[in-house]
């Protein structure tokens, strides 16, 4: 499936490249584990992550003969765990809409921030397309107002996707675009509001600033807002993506996050760090540029997709 055919340069560096270290009959010394543990750090896992697998591997079968699909259960099973975690991310995957909060009553919010570039505008067309198939009326807010591009690019999407969009001119206040959605999308009686946010982090007091104050504006129309903060990142920046995400999380309020573009990225392994390293779980992951190339984030079907 998609989510296999994406992760297929992850993992080729984990499995073809690997098939020589783990060869039957060749003992799992320091030397092979240490290789291992380098190849594990390019797939941009982190240290730590690749840490805790091969001291795991060293402790169940280092200085023995290998054992090849017995390595292989050890390395999957610890990739669970690393991407499980604390459980939060126990989906009800035949839902994909289970990782979003929803509001009791009235329109749900959504805010969505992250870097220019990093795949912002489509996850939140894809995530609206979500919606909408699963029976829900959404309203998107262009709050990205610094960049008429993005304004532009998501009212094409919201014309593609038959959704209301709440505009301004480029330079307009975000919260006053994010006020406007609000309203119309209790007028409207909504489910959904999605509020795109500016991408740029100069520095973090101005981001913070901003995002205080669209959240005080959408407050005074739904008092629960946003039920949601989304962060997207892009999944080919790696371990970048992963620092991006840290700085960007301490300034603001993060409930989840969207890894975008998964496919054909050999640092793959970064969702495995993100888990780790940040106390915010991925709810969704890009798997291509098409409005249907997002999925629920599933630690198992991962884990399967790297090795299958
Ligand atoms: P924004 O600047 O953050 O809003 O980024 P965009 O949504 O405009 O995306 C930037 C580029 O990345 C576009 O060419 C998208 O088609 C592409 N893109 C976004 N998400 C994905 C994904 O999951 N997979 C792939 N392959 N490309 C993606």
């Amino acid at each position: 499936d998609r989510l296999k055919a994406g992760l297929k340069k992850t993992k080729d560096i984990l499995r073809t490249d690997l098939r020589d270290l783990f060869k039957a009959g060749a003992i799992l010394d320091d030397d092979v584990l240490e290789e291992f543990e380098g190849r594990l750090i390019r797939t941009d896992m982190g240290v730590a992550a690749s840490d805790r697998i091969v001291t795991k591997l060293r402790e169940d079968h280092g200085g023995r003969t290998v054992d090849v699909d017995a390595v292989w259960d050890t390395v999957r099973g610890e990739l669970r765990e690393l991407l499980k975690g604390d459980g939060s991310t126990n989906w009800d995957l035949e839902n994909p809409l289970s990782p979003l909060a929803k509001a009791d009553s009235g329109p749900t919010v959504i805010l969505v921030a992250g870097v220019n570039g990093v795949g912002k505008t489509t996850s939140i067309a894809k995530i609206s397309n979500l919606l909408q198939k699963n029976g829900n009326k959404v309203v998107l807010a262009a709050g990205d107002t610094f960049r008429a591009a993005a304004v532009e690019q998501l009212t094409m999407w919201s014309e593609r996707l038959g959704c209301d969009i709440v505009r301004k001119d480029s330079g307009a206040d975000p919260a006053s675009v994010a006020y406007e959605g609000a309203t119309k999308a209790v007028e409207l009686n909504a489910d959904y509001l999605i509020v795109d946010t500016a991408g740029r982090l100069q520095t973090q007091k101005n981001l913070m600033d901003e995002l205080d104050k669209i959240r005080r504006v959408l407050q005074k129309v739904i008092p629960e807002a946003p039920h949601e903060s989304l962060l997207v990142l892009d999944a080919t920046t790696g371990q970048n993506g992963l620092s991006q995400a840290k700085s960007f999380s301490a300034a603001v309020e993060c409930t989840g996050l969207v890894l975008a573009k998964l496919d054909g990225t050999a640092r793959g392994g970064v969702t495995v760090a993100i888990r780790q390293e940040m106390g915010i779980p991925v709810k969704y992951i890009g798997v291509g540029e098409g409005i249907d190339d997002l999925e629920i984030f599933d630690p198992d079907g991962f884990v399967d997709a790297l090795f299958s």
